[in-house]
């Protein structure tokens, strides 16, 4: 079984990929920056286990600045899910960084892998490309329209991948993932700061009227398409968990998991959050044998077992 490059390998979403595949008996590098969008301690804690793993060796440094053959040269397939994520910081003076971090990055990654020839590229896009849902599922014909300077280079990120696939032959596959939640998940998103806000007695700030829609994607889910990706042919997937929840519906499942009451504070909307997101998965389904199995109400338990751990161990 061929060697995996994960970027993005101290995140949310990289962390658990890298056990996944490490479990399966593969070696894999990984690659992170340890970027400051949130501490380098939580980053730190999602690779324990990983670290303690012979076939796993983590390189520290920016896709931006890094020898980018010599990490690609022997490994079969790439997984990219390093980028800079966040609808709402997204605006304004923040602009470049997401353009270097999910942009240029995803160039110079293919680049290389064109280089070295034969290589596999899977990119963790995002539903935020489609913008808010026409209420229904959309598949990935749906038209593109970005809401946020984040979902716009998310897009061109994926158009990156699409012109690498047709003129330099790098098979490369796009996954949209869907809000994707569970242990780790990244401190600033809503169930996260939920959890934590009910956890340690504080009120929350939700914005809007807590009426925005998501489709909820367990991250052993979002983990297994994206396994099954890296051995399938090119394409574009919608990875959605089939759990759609209102914001109001979040934190109802928070106070039940945690058996704590939370006061919730509604204020403005955030600028570039969708009202709604609903994934139509039926070609991963078909092509990948992606089939979405944990419920939401087991999910937020999953991840509310995780946050009281984490307290405990980093008390705020
Ligand atoms: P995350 O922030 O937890 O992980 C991203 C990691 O990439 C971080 O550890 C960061 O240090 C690293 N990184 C960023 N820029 C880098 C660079 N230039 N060089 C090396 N490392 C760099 O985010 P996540 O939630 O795990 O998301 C992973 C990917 O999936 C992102 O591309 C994100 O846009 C995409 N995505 C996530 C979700 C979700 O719900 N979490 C939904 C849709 C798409």
């Amino acid at each position: 079984m061929s060697r995996v490059l994960v970027t993005g390998a101290a995140g949310f979403i990289g962390s658990h990929l890298v056990d996944r595949l490490l479990a399966e008996g593969r070696d894999v590098v990984g690659v992170d920056a340890f970027t400051g969008y949130y501490s380098r301690r939580t980053k730190e804690r999602n690779l324990e286990d990983a670290r303690g793993n012979e076939r796993f060796r983590l390189v520290e440094g920016d896709l931006l600045d890094l020898d980018l053959d010599a990490l690609v040269d022997g490994v079969g397939c790439v997984a990219h899910l390093a980028g800079e994520p966040g609808v709402r910081r997204s605006w304004g003076p923040n602009f470049p960084r997401y353009v270097a971090r999910n942009v240029l990055t995803t160039e110079r990654l293919l680049e290389a892998a064109g280089r070295a020839g034969g290589t596999r590229f899977v990119y963790a896009s995002s539903s935020s490309v489609y913008g808010s849902d026409p209420g229904r599922p959309v598949g990935e014909d749906h038209p593109r329209a970005p809401a946020s300077p984040y979902a716009l280079s998310k897009l061109a990120a994926e158009e990156l991948v699409g012109l690498y696939r047709r003129e330099r032959g790098v098979p490369g596959t796009v996954l949209r993932y869907f809000t994707v939640y569970g242990p780790r998940q990244r401190p600033e998103m809503a169930l996260s700061r939920f959890l934590f806000s009910a956890l340690r007695g504080r009120p929350v700030d939700v914005f809007g009227d807590g009426g925005q829609q998501r489709d909820m994607t367990y991250v052993s889910d979002a983990v297994e398409a994206t396994v099954a990706a890296l051995g399938a042919p090119p394409g574009v997937y919608n990875v959605g968990g089939g759990n759609r929840a209102t914001v109001r519906d979040m934190i109802e499942a928070v106070r039940r998991a945690t058996g704590m009451d939370l006061e919730v504070r509604y204020g403005p909307e955030a600028q570039g959050d969708v009202r709604s997101t609903w994934a139509d998965s039926s070609r991963a389904e078909e092509t990948l044998g992606y089939r979405p199995n944990v419920g939401l109400e087991e999910g937020v338990a999953a991840q509310a077992r995780w946050a009281a751990r984490a307290l405990v161990a980093a008390p705020a």
